[in-house]
């Protein structure tokens, strides 16, 4: 009886195996069809991101020569061959020179211009000592006419003669660019003033310490104190040659460039 018994359990056991077995298998197939599914949907993302990066790569590539076309249409580059002797490579219209010419100090602040005394070191006349001239002197007899050699705003306009530059005139113009005017006899302007190039701000004098009736003027740039006289003759014929000096300085390059997109 025993062994009957154990014998169709037998049976039943190796039909259940056969079951498990079946349905083992069968699961198998079914992962691994979803393993080949995901493969493919894999390789097919795979392939859209590729053509997307593609697409981005050639977008790029694009405004690439886009910028490049605005730069030569600019016309502004660097002579890379001579370090020392940075220049613009300038196709400046006459419009934006203008707008140069009266945003930088440049031109004259007399009508008559004779220079005295240049800018550099110099033994100086009062205390006999080699000494920075930071400006130029001009010849000028008291009361002579004074102008503002750039648009901007008056910074300070001391009418007391207290030493040093005595009555004097401070003007901040745009770009990092600063004029002074010293000894001066009578001002016309105060601080906050917003004055055009050209602007009459006062009358020279022999002020402050002074040997003689004359006009100091300076110009700074960045606080850096620059030879006057480049500027002094700087105007629409002579454009071009301020852009070999003071490079050290000046990035004239982007100063330009940032000027002539400023007026666009
Ligand atoms: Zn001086």
């Amino acid at each position: 009886m025993v062994t009957v018994i154990e014998r169709i359990l037998e049976k039943k056991n190796i039909f259940i195996f056969l079951i498990l077995l079946l349905v083992s298998f069968t699961y198998i197939i079914y992962l691994n069809l979803n393993i080949i599914e995901l493969n493919n949907n894999i390789k097919s993302k795979d392939n859209l991101y590729k053509i997307q990066i593609n697409n981005r790569i050639n977008e790029i590539d694009q405004l690439n020569s886009q910028l490049t076309d605005l730069h030569q249409l600019l016309n502004i580059g660097l002579d890379l061959s001579n370090k020392n002797n940075i220049y613009l490579n300038t196709r400046i219209n006459e419009e934006d020179k203008k707008f140069i010419l009266n945003s930088i100090p440049s031109a004259p602040p007399l009508r008559k211009v004779f220079i005295t005394s240049e800018f550099g070191f110099r033994l100086h006349p009062i205390f006999r000592k080699e000494k920075l001239h930071t400006g130029v002197d001009l010849r000028a007899k008291i009361g002579t006419e004074v102008y503002s050699t750039a648009n901007g705003v008056i910074l300070e306009a001391r009418n007391i003669d207290n030493g040093g530059y005595g009555k004097m005139v401070r003007i901040i113009h745009n770009h990092g660019f600063e004029t002074l005017y010293a000894h001066l006899d009578d001002i016309y302007v105060n601080p906050g003033d917003i004055i055009k190039k050209g602007t009459l701000i006062g009358l020279t004098g022999n002020t402050g310490r002074s040997n003689g009736p004359h006009l100091h003027y300076e110009v700074k740039y960045i606080k850096k104190y620059l030879n006057p006289t480049d500027f002094l003759y700087w105007n629409r014929k002579t454009f071009d040659t301020i852009f070999s000096k003071n490079q050290e300085t000046i990035h004239w390059k982007d100063l330009i460039f940032l000027m002539k997109n400023d007026i666009k």
